[in-house]
């Protein structure tokens, strides 16, 4: 099986060879926890999820090393302290934020059946790796301490010959285009108007740590220098796959990208960048102003994980998609559907079809439509049924029982299946003795709780009547 990735750097779909194939290393960018993830967020857990399946897939499950970062230093995060734990000092009070943020989105993913990375780092956990990573910049030129701040030079960066890649490469940018389009309020203590912070002075009450370079007062990191810290300490100076929303390309990838190369003097960083597209909802940006901001809680309250789940992989994951209600509403139906024919069957290996479309660049609307073509022979082939069932499974659906799935609903719908069990013999009762007006009459009852009922035969010839909701 060839496993091909689109690399944002090269801007093209490439044959992806591991560096070491029993330890394949991915990095994806995670929350700033300072309030509930939207379902925006939940684009990039829900993709990366599936790309850490298929390659534990191929090349196999103790061979695939997956970190996603916790970044709990951040402006916002501060704010919020500050708002709602007043009486504390802020440090206890930033401990509360983000344990309880962190504890929330661990909730919501797990409710979206994503697996938890191996590793999960936060940024204040790694501050000696991003002081070390520094004072390499720094002694190698690529950096330089201004009124307490250190500054990287992307200037410098590219006026060094060697290995080095060029600034502005992942993102497809000129250095000199962003020098001449950068804003003119440039930090007096800048060089150039390009140059990023990597460390900064805290103001009094910030977090604060015992700054790198000979900077006598205490500081904290620049969002960047965190990343290349966390991936450098769990998966090395080069790993295999970096990845996270296409909106992190620049200037926060471009920056890592710069740092890490520079600190180790090596070419790349990652061997394959990987984007996933934004995700709007119902046709517009998602934003707080517009009111269409929608978090992974609203949401779960509403539908099964796995409703959303299917509901974000129904398009690939580098195109911007859409977020409906309508498409809600067929991923819920198409999962009921899947559930009924599946129904518990036992399962060993998923389809090759479905491992070949997400070969092919996590080509998911080709893996669903594989899907629906298994659906179809499971109808009538008990193996196919097993297989059809563990190409669900390896894709993170069928988490729970056919029963269970059937429960949730008339559970959400109020109806309770004892209730209409029994009315279901009341009716057949009345029809033995031809009293078709009650019969009729509880079939009615049963409609306006949107019961729908199937008269059939079961093996023996002999009437049954199913039931499901509308
Ligand atoms: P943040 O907490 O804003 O840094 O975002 C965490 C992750 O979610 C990053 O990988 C972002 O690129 C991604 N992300 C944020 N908003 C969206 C969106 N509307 N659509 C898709 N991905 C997003
Ligand atoms: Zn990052």
């Amino acid at each position: 099986m060839q496993l091909r990735l689109y690399d944002t750097l090269t801007r093209e779909k490439r044959l992806f060879v591991p560096l070491d194939p029993s330890n394949v290393r991915m990095y994806v960018c995670g929350p700033t926890v300072y309030d509930f993830a939207h379902i925006g967020n939940a684009r990039p857990v829900i993709v990366f999820d599936v790309l850490f399946r298929l390659l534990r897939h191929v090349y196999g499950e103790s061979h695939v090393k997956y970190v996603r970062n916790v970044t709990d230093v951040d402006d916002k995060i501060n704010d919020r302290a500050a708002r709602d734990y007043p009486g504390l000092p802020l440090n206890e009070a930033i401990r509360k934020v983000t344990e309880q943020t962190e504890r929330q989105f661990h909730e919501d993913v797990d409710g979206l059946g994503a697996l938890r990375p191996t590793v999960e780092p936060r940024a204040t956990e790694h501050i000696a790796e991003m002081r070390t990573l520094i004072e390499k910049l720094v002694a190698s030129g690529f950096a330089y301490v201004a009124e307490d701040h250190v500054l990287f030079s992307p200037q410098a960066m590219n006026a060094a010959n060697g290995v080095l890649p060029r600034y502005g490469a992942l993102a497809n940018r000129s250095l000199d285009e962003m020098i001449a389009g950068a804003r003119v309020d440039v930090a007096p203590y800048k060089r150039d108007n390009t140059d990023f912070v990597l460390w900064k002075p805290s103001k009094p009450g910030e977090p604060s740590w015992p700054s790198p370079s000979g900077i006598a007062v205490p500081g904290r990191p620049g969002w960047h220098i965190e990343c290349s810290a966390m991936a450098w300490k769990h998966l090395g100076e080069q790993f295999d796959i970096h990845g996270g929303g296409i909106d992190l390309v620049f200037p926060h990838h471009e920056n890592e990208l710069a740092q890490s190369c520079c600190a180790f003097h090596e070419a790349r960083m990652a061997t394959t960048w990987m984007h996933n597209g934004f995700l709007q909802v119902e046709g517009e940006k998602m934003s707080k102003s517009l009111g269409n901001f929608v978090t992974i809680r609203e949401l779960l309250a509403d539908w099964p994980g796995e409703v959303l789940r299917l509901n974000m992989l129904k398009t690939h994951y580098r195109s911007p998609i859409d977020w409906t209600l309508k498409g809600l509403e067929e991923s819920a139906k198409t999962l009921d559907d899947w559930y009924a024919v599946a129904a518990d069957a036992a399962s060993d290996q998923p389809a090759e079809t479905i491992v070949e479309a997400l070969s092919d660049d996590l080509n998911t609307a080709q893996t669903i439509a594989a899907l629906h073509g298994l659906r179809s022979a499971a109808v009538s082939n008990e193996q196919m049924r097993g297989t059809f069932a563990a190409s669900l499974r390896f894709l993170g659906f069928l988490g729970q029982s056919a029963a269970e799935w059937k429960g949730r609903k008339q559970q959400a719908s109020g109806v309770d299946a004892a209730w209409v069990e029994g009315l279901i013999a009341a009716r057949a009762a009345a029809r033995v003795r031809k009293d078709f007006k009650e019969s009729d009459r509880i079939r009615d009852e049963l409609a306006a709780k949107g019961v729908v009922l199937k008269d059939g035969k079961d093996a023996d010839g002999k009437p049954v009547t199913t039931w499901e909701l509308a």
